[in-house]
């Protein structure tokens, strides 16, 4: 009786919704996602595998990460495993911006829809402000009004690279992705995307590990009894940014996946803001 209604609950926490962002584009992103910069080969497989056990329903890769394969694989072992359904499923990629065009663009956007093995794409972003963005956004353009994908952004910009590329964009970015964690906060930039309706997600929100162990968040984590990892993931969540953490460690992941069931005070989200690096 007892292991009946465990397992219950247990289903009844993976299938319940992860807390949405709605884009402007109208679609709805999961404030969680799970990071692959890194991962490779069948590490990465299986953490997608897992991620998606645990009741992640949001990837994050990039064309230049070498693992769209692989994600695809573990995507479509859980599909197949009846764990979810690809609409269910929200997927980001990056377009690699060095030597790209708006051609180039639309050409690596097919190139990541036959690597994940899917009809479309949730969201592409360019990965970096380089080269002629403005003209590699014309591809993801090109690919969003093919509805290929059916939100576009941009990753690592700033208000100066933002204005630029507005100068000629008909879409306007859903999301910018920027590198954001208790001791790196880009406040102009995510205060430019609210004012701008861009919706901001925080990358390497442990500071790509350096935050797991930050005696701050290890003393903040402890009166929630909370990792200091959750606690620098939670941080993310009472901002209203979307974070993707990234781990190749099925431990980890559910933990990180474990931020949904506590707050923090005001007062610790403004020590986490003061964090200096
Ligand atoms: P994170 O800040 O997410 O940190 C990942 C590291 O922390 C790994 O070493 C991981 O270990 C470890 N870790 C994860 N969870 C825990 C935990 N609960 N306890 C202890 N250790 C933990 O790293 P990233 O820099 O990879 O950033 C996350 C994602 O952001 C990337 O994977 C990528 O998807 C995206 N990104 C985007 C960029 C861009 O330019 N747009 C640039 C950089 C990242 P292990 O893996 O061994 O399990």
């Amino acid at each position: 009786m007892k292991v009946v209604v465990i397992l219950a609950l247990t289903l009844a926490v993976v299938s319940a919704k992860t807390p949405m962002i709605k884009l402007n584009t109208g679609y709805e992103m999961p404030e969680i996602g799970l990071g692959t910069w890194q991962a490779k080969g069948d590490p990465v497989k299986q953490a997608v595998k897992d991620a998606l056990e645990v009741g992640y329903r949001h990837i994050d890769t990039a064309y230049i990460y070498e693992n769209e394969k692989e994600v695809g694989e573990g995507i479509h072992a859980q599909i197949g495993a009846g764990v979810l359904k690809r609409e269910d499923l929200f997927i980001t990629t990056k377009v690699w911006p060095n030597g790209s065009n708006q051609k180039k663009a639309l050409e690596m956007i097919h190139h990541s829809l036959k690597q994940l093995n899917v009809t479309y794409l949730d969201l592409v972003l360019i990965h970096f402000p380089r080269d002629d963005y403005a003209d590699t956004y014309k591809g993801m353009e090109d690919a969003f009004h093919q509805k290929l994908v059916r939100s576009i952004g941009i990753s690592n910009f700033n208000r100066g690279h933002i204005d630029h590329l507005l100068k000629t964009a008909k879409v306007k970015p859903a999301v910018n992705q920027i590198r954001i964690h208790p001791t790196h906060n880009d406040a102009d930039t995510v205060k430019y995307c609210q004012e701008l309706g861009i919706a901001v997600t925080g990358y390497s929100p442990l500071g790509t590990g350096k935050m797991i162990k930050n005696p701050t968040l290890v003393a903040i984590g402890k009166k929630h009894n909370k990792s200091a990892a959750q606690v620098a993931l939670r941080w993310q969540i009472e901002n209203h940014w979307i974070t993707i953490p990234k781990s190749v460690n099925k431990k980890y992941i559910k933990e990180d996946f474990e931020i949904f069931d506590f707050t923090l005070t005001k007062e610790e989200i403004k020590t986490i803001h003061d964090m200096k690096a």
